[in-house]
């Protein structure tokens, strides 16, 4: 792997050395005691195992931050990963402060998400879907021990974002083949795969298998966004010195505004989805859902019914 960045960004690294992100590149072989030491806390509690992928410090906090918080705080294991360290994501700052700085921001809204997060040591604006990455994905996943993994689609205009997508759904199948990756257990059941929701047109449009309102914790989830404050109060790599705050009566008027418009935004998935809102949570309480969360079933890894999807959800009808 890349490790120019001289920070190791990998929070699960204790777990994952004895088995050795390096152990798929030379014929190091884990045995069943290091699997055992390796397994994350909760396995076999009856509880969902989510795991999601974004490209950035900030992609999954975005896009499944408020239903990651609402399986949280229903006891399910959440993790939120980063595949790359977001180390150009700013106007003024680069390089190993900044993915520091950006670590911690995830990190921060980890704790008032209730969930976990990992973000990997590889450069932002430089992900590629290489084998090498694919084999990273795989053992996230699996590690995780994940019944269900979550990512962008691979229409976007970011090629991060894009080959995040791709790596997720190279995956989607390869956690389940034991000598792809044999120094972490196969999967014996295929995970669900979902995608993000996302505005994208072309080659085909989104398709909301899954909406979910997120009003119970729209306000955890706003917390949490401002959190990351490089991206969203000082605008990440578009922002300008404008934005940055000076004093106490500018940082509140600066993340009001971003709470505002985080709050806008998932208001109009709401409203773009209200048919499917109604379907799922029926008339009175679909139409006063005020914010939401969309999900697409991937066409690779398992196939539930529509109806068995959904029961996946934290949906919770008043
Ligand atoms: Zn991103």
């Amino acid at each position: 792997m890349r490790r120019n960045v001289s920070v190791c960004l990998i929070a699960a690294a204790a777990a994952i050395a004895g088995l050795g992100m390096a152990a798929g590149l030379g014929t190091k072989f884990a045995g069943p005691a290091a699997w055992a030491a390796a397994a994350p806390a909760g396995v076999g509690d009856g509880k969902l195992r989510v795991i999601a992928f974004g490209a950035h410090p900030d992609d999954c906090e975005i896009r499944v931050g408020g239903v990651g918080a609402m399986w949280a705080a229903q006891g399910h294991h959440v993790k939120l990963v980063s595949l790359t360290n977001g180390d150009i994501g700013h106007w003024r700052e680069a390089g190993g402060p900044l993915a520091q700085r950006r670590t911690r921001e995830v990190q921060e809204s980890a704790r008032i998400l209730g969930t976990t997060v990992e973000v990997c040591d590889i450069h932002d604006g430089e992900l590629m879907p290489t084998l090498e990455n694919r084999r990273l994905v795989t053992r996230l996943i699996r590690e995780w021990k994940a019944d269900v993994v979550l990512g962008p689609r691979t229409n976007d205009y970011h090629p991060d974002h894009r080959y995040a997508g791709i790596l997720v759904q190279d995956a989607a199948f390869m956690v389940t083949v034991p000598f792809f990756c044999p120094d972490v257990p196969a999967l014996k059941r295929n995970p669900v795969f979902l995608y993000y929701g996302d505005r994208f047109q072309r080659p085909n449009p989104f398709r909301p298998d899954v909406v979910v309102g997120i009003d119970s914790v729209m306000e955890q989830k706003l917390k949490a966004l401002v959190a990351i404050q490089s991206q969203f109060v000082e605008g990440g790599c578009g922002g300008h010195e404008g934005l940055v705050p000076t004093d106490d009566a500018s940082r509140k008027a600066r993340e009001d505004a971003v709470r505002a418009s985080f709050r806008q935004r998932f208001a109009a998935t709401a409203n773009q989805y209200r048919a499917e809102l109604i379907e799922i949570y029926g008339q009175d309480a679909g139409k006063q859902v005020k914010c939401a969360e969309v999900f697409e079933l991937c066409e690779y890894g398992a196939q539930p019914a529509l109806a068995e999807l959904r029961k996946l959800f934290p949906i919770v009808r008043p």
